[in-house]
C-alpha cells in the first residue's frame, strides 16, 4: 500500500507530494512526535530530498537551488 505525503513548499509555495510505504507513514508520525534520532538515522531508507521534505517541506527543486547557492 503507498501513501503520499502532500505539503505546499514554503519557497515556491506549489503543491508537492512523495510516495510512502505504510510503514514508512507510521515511522515518520512516531518520528515527528518523539524526535529523539536524527532524521538521517531514522530513515535510512530515504533520499536527502525525501527527508527534507518530511522535516520542512521544502521541495526538491527549491533545495536544489539553495545546494547551488550553498556549497558545503
Ligand atoms: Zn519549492
Amino acid at each position: 500500500m503507498i501513501h503520499h505525503l502532500f505539503r505546499d513548499c514554503p519557497f515556491c509555495g506549489k503543491n508537492h507530494g512523495i510516495s510512502l510505504t505504510g510503514n514508512q507513514v507510521i515511522r515518520i508520525a512516531s518520528f515527528l512526535k518523539k524526535q529523539e534520532k536524527s532524521i538521517q538515522d531514522e530513515f535510512p531508507d530515504l533520499t536527502a530530498d525525501q527527508r527534507e521534505f518530511i522535516l520542512t517541506g521544502i521541495c526538491s527543486e527549491c533545495w536544489d537551488q539553495m545546494g547551488k547557492e550553498d556549497e558545503k
